[in-house]
């Protein structure tokens, strides 16, 4: 089970992402995420193993300054997302990652991978950054990388959530290599083909 943060500005879509992620379901109107949602998602992988994700979805209101360390611990990787229609969003993203970043490392120390979503590119007429400022954003930041995406019309999550998953394994399978006991071997959640008896 590997713990994935998604955290941002209100209103930007997480909660919406989690839902298609998730589900693959989009609604116009979720009820404003109180506290904390989980959402559990199983992963195969190219290899024949699966992988488990815990989705930690919250509530945007509360803000960057507030968001304590139990929520970040033991996370393995990152989803920070703005809303591409709206700046300010995009500018509290340098808030978000510094503080995710002052408050949860991986075993070796270092930051864990965290993913930059720019949401809701099919309002395109309403789009107010551009993607070489991005771009530039993600490199200075340290984010393993970007995606425009639409949650509403189901593009870019599943490009951005695989580049976040590799990067994610990779960091984790180099840790276990020195510290065995930091991660979870993945094999366990692989189901056996049941035998038949003859
Ligand atoms: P959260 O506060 O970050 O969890 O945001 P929500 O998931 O509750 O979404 C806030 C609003 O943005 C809702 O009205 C959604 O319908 C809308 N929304 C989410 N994703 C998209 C998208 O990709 N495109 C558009 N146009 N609207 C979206
Ligand atoms: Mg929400």
């Amino acid at each position: 089970m590997y713990k994935v943060l998604l955290i941002g500005d209100q209103a930007v879509g997480k909660t919406c992402f989690v839902h298609r992620f998730v589900n693959n379901t989009f609604q116009e109107n979720y009820k404003a995420t109180l506290g904390v949602d989980f959402a559990l998602k199983t992963l195969k992988l190219e290899d024949g193993n699966s992988l488990k994700l815990q989705i930690w979805d919250i509530a945007g209101q509360e803000g960057f300054t507030s968001m304590t360390r139990v929520y970040f611990k033991g996370a393995s990787a990152c989803v920070l997302m703005f809303d591409i229609t709206d700046p300010k969003t995009f500018q509290n993203c340098t808030l978000w990652k510094q503080d995710l970043d002052a408050k949860v490392f991986l075993a070796d120390q270092n930051s864990i991978p965290c993913l930059l979503l720019a949401n809701k590119s099919d309002l395109k007429n309403e789009r107010q950054i551009s993607d070489q400022y991005i771009d530039r954003f993600a490199k200075d930041n340290d984010f393993v990388g970007w995606k425009l995406c639409s949650v509403k019309n189901n593009e870019g999550l599943q490009e951005g959530m695989r580049l976040l998953i590799s990067h994610m394994l990779q960091r984790c399978n180099a840790i276990s290599m020195t510290a065995e006991d930091t991660v979870l071997s993945l094999e366990s959640d692989v189901e056996k083909p049941k035998k038949s008896c003859c």
